[in-house]
């Protein structure tokens, strides 16, 4: 169920006048990639994506925690099976991502964490957290599963890791408490950000198309203002898209974000598209939008003047 597109299409048009941001180029289906492209090609900006999506989303799930429904513990690293792969690309996932055909992987280690510090590395194998074994076998992935949210659960969990030169060492890691909002990149030529309630899905066009990364946490932080409030489970209006929009802008303030200069970019942008950038009425006008955000944004800076800090902000 795809309850709440972020109508980027018209943002993204609108803004096009500016020589800082990047025109749409036509897009082009992934089954319409020039012959010469390779897995190998499809892995690398799969990683790519997955490694700018995880660096953007970190603090708004990290600085948020006390605003979010659920929460998760995270250890700053992120782990993967070779069993994720589709089994055709797999032989290349062995050897491009370092995934041996059993066991547990990291895939990615964000930088200022503890397991940065701890120099953990893309290609480790976690063989098992406070001395509780993981299992190699896909079978037991509920297990697992089991001993990574108990483990991280401590203040300080023990993560076993074995190098890929075959070295063992302890790891000492420090999990925060997150936002238990996935988000995830989907390959697709839509530029499209969504939600189905729980997860937040970016698709690789919009990955490609949104300029910069404050204005990528803007789309994530909209679609995570949805999946807080419930949206989901109510009908498409214009009414929550603007109650998103505002959300966001808080979510993004809490965690560090520059909201004002994501909102240079909706000046910037002209409003040729009133009325509906998506044709959709149940989407509002980019000029309706624009006036939301800034009697949120004006809000907010209020806030920051009287309290001198941003991270006790909450919705309005
Ligand atoms: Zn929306």
């Amino acid at each position: 169920m795809t309850v709440s597109t972020f109508a980027i299409f018209g943002v993204i048009s609108a803004c096009s006048e500016s020589a800082a941001a990047p025109q749409i180029t036509p897009e082009v289906p992934v089954t319409e990639r020039p012959d010469n492209t390779t897995f190998e090609d499809v892995l690398a900006e799969y990683q790519a994506f997955n490694q700018r999506l995880s660096r953007v989303v970190a603090p708004l799930r990290i600085a948020n925690a006390a605003l979010c429904p659920d929460t998760v513990r995270d250890p700053g690293f992120y782990t993967h099976r070779l069993e994720d792969y589709p089994a055709s690309i797999r032989p290349m996932a062995e050897i491009m991502l370092g995934l041996e055909s059993k066991g547990l992987f990291i895939r990615e280690v964000r930088s200022d964490t503890s397991a940065a510090e701890q120099r953990l590395e893309p290609g480790d194998q976690i063989v098992a957290v406070n001395e509780n074994p993981i299992s190699s076998d896909p079978i037991m992935s509920t297990y697992n599963e089991a001993v990574l949210r108990n483990g991280f659960d401590s203040v300080l969990s023990k993560v076993k890791i074995r190098t890929p030169e075959g070295r063992e060492y302890l790891a000492r890691i420090r999990p925060q408490t997150a936002c238990d909002i996935p988000a995830k990149v989907v390959f697709s030529e839509q530029v499209n950000g969504h939600t189905d309630g729980r997860d937040v899905l970016m698709t690789s066009a919009l990955m490609t198309s949104v300029p910069d990364d404050t204005n990528l946490a803007l789309v994530i932080a909209h679609e995570m203002g949805h999946v807080i409030a419930g949206h989901a489970e109510k009908p498409q209006s214009q009414a929550l898209e603007l109650e998103a929009d505002r959300m966001a802008l808080v979510l993004m303030a809490r965690s560090g974000y520059d909201v004002n200069g994501a909102l240079t970019y909706w000046e910037r942008a002209a409003h040729p598209h009133e009325g509906g950038v998506s044709g959709d009425s149940s989407h509002p006008s980019t000029l309706a939008r624009y006036e939301n955000f800034q009697s949120e944004l004006s809000r907010i800076n209020k806030y920051q003047r009287k309290s001198g800090s941003l991270k006790d902000l909450n919705f309005e």
